[in-house]
């Protein structure tokens, strides 16, 4: 039975966690996109120079990483106590706290919280938790339109799409695309619109200001939540943000319960890591923070709703709870070769990339994201980039181990992967049984085109369905040695 801090209950919800279809097939198709390819090539190489550039600036990098690891290691294995102490400081200073087991239930209380406002439109800071919940159809299905704010977000939404990348989720769009969108999509734009940034920019804007001023309800993700103050920090680019904030009459936060962290003094750590690894500036040009409510000022009504859907279960596995130490920076994703080339929509899951892979899993349960651990070459380039030092690589290798233990719980008979690993381990536990071995599978140089083999027979045909096998050479490195030494055949070392 699944727990949330402390209590017993079944997860009834996951939201938008979970692909439609595993990762090497959805994949396949976005590899034939040569479009797809080209803007993502792009994207992620701008920002990655840009990161290195800024990251190269600080002689303590390192000790900074090491700092915001060890705050996040910190506060989980202290969560309960932050979060009641959060919890308090909110309600002290006039705002009301919320608990939601999964995404039903945050969705309920949402859908809730605006009705009774009497409004039947929100405004929305760019928020991947409410993806993740499925918030967006929750409010449709109530009557109440959810208008996305972030220029991103808006493009994503008026292209009836989905996102592709935590912070740049049109990254997959090109500008002659957003253009193309805006003039269909979007009420009262100039037909003469071109594909300028700026041009794109202002209609955007124009579009949008009419939302914020009419708006009576905002809603927003959180950054950070501050447990000594009951400080909620949203950081952005455009402003959209300081907007949805500051003008409606009613605010409405959702954060994932790891989003906690202890005091003023760790969110200095935070500021310098996250502009930083995520849009490779070093500092971000808006950073809103805000206690309850101060009467006169902003928002005269503030919810705050802490949210686990899964969290607490991947917090009980001591090696998979890294995975909530992640601050949503994106460095993973762009630094990801097979992000850079499949693109966001291939792993299913509103977390995409290498953070996806480690954190769906776990929030679903991994039989329910089963591919993504295998999403990855393991080169490391992921851990290299997080800011918090997440062990990403070991991670993967952690979930697929964990795959393969409860794929195998309650199958009467093994699969023919666990056959072959079990008669390779009884080859190479014998010199003789492995030279034996070698001398049959140089059968296979027939099958070899330029020392490769393309395709091999079932069940070996799986290997070779997305990559190519070595041919066996003509002679092994047994015979060469008794060839070049004479006498010994090599089995003894
Ligand atoms: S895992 Fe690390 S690099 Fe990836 S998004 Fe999270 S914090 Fe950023």
């Amino acid at each position: 039975m699944t727990t949330f801090l402390g209590m017993p209950y079944a997860p009834r919800g996951v939201g938008h966690l979970r692909g439609d279809e595993p990762f090497p097939v959805a994949a396949r198709a976005a590899l034939a996109d040569t479009q797809l390819r080209r803007n993502l090539g792009k994207a992620t190489r701008t920002i990655r120079a840009k990161r290195a550039a800024v990251v190269a600036e600080l002689p303590d990098w390192e000790e900074l990483r090491a700092a915001g690891q060890a705050i996040k290691q910190h506060t989980l294995a202290h969560l309960d106590h932050y979060l009641e102490q959060l919890e308090s400081r909110v309600r002290e200073h006039g705002g009301t706290v919320h608990w939601a087991r999964d995404a039903n239930e945050a969705n309920r209380i949402m859908t809730g919280l605006v009705r009774a406002t009497g409004a039947d439109e929100v405004v929305k800071v760019k928020s991947i938790v409410t993806d993740e919940i499925g918030l967006n159809e929750a409010l449709a299905g109530a009557g109440i339109t959810a208008h996305e704010t972030d220029l991103a977000e808006l493009i994503v939404q008026l292209g009836h799409d989905r996102p592709s990348h935590i912070l740049v989720p049109a990254i997959h769009r090109n500008r002659a695309e957003i253009r193309e969108i805006f003039l269909r999509e979007m009420p009262g734009v100039d037909p003469g619109l071109t594909d300028t940034p700026a041009a794109l920019a202002e209609a955007a804007r124009r579009h949008l200001r009419r939302r914020f001023l009419s708006a009576r309800v905002g809603i927003s993700g959180a950054n950070f939540a501050i447990a000594e103050t009951g400080t909620l920090c949203v950081v952005e680019s455009e402003g959209n943000g300081r907007m949805c904030l500051t003008l409606p009459g009613t605010l409405i936060t959702v954060m994932g319960i790891e989003k906690v962290i202890p005091s003023w003094r760790d969110l200095e750590v935070f500021l310098q890591l996250l502009p930083r690894s995520s849009t490779g500036e070093r500092m971000n040009p808006y950073t809103s923070l805000w206690t309850g409510v101060t009467p006169g000022d902003g928002p005269q009504r503030f919810h705050l709703v802490l949210l686990d859907n899964g969290r607490t279960a991947a917090l009980a596995d001591p090696v998979g709870r890294q995975a909530l130490h992640c601050i949503r920076c994106s460095a993973c994703l762009n630094a990801c070769p097979v992000y850079e080339r499949a693109g966001g929509h291939a792993y299913g899951s509103v977390y995409p990339g290498p953070i996806g892979a480690v954190l769906s899993p776990q929030l679903t349960g991994v039989e329910d994201n089963a591919s993504l651990p295998y999403a990855s070459s393991l080169c490391g380039a992921c851990f290299d980039a997080c800011p918090v030092r997440i062990d990403i690589p070991s991670l993967l290798v952690h979930l697929r181990a964990r795959h393969v233990e409860e794929a195998a719980r309650g199958r009467r008979l093994p699969t023919a992967e666990a056959v072959a690993m079990a008669a390779a381990s009884w080859v190479m536990a014998s010199p003789r049984r492995y030279a034996a071995a070698q001398r049959t599978g140089r059968a296979g140089r027939a099958l070899g085109r330029g020392g490769r083999i393309r395709r091999l027979p079932p069940p070996l045909s799986a290997w070779t369905a997305a990559r190519d096998a070595p041919a066996p050479p003509a002679q092994t490195f047994r015979e060469w040695w008794q060839r070049e030494h004479g006498g010994a055949d090599g089995s003894a070392g």
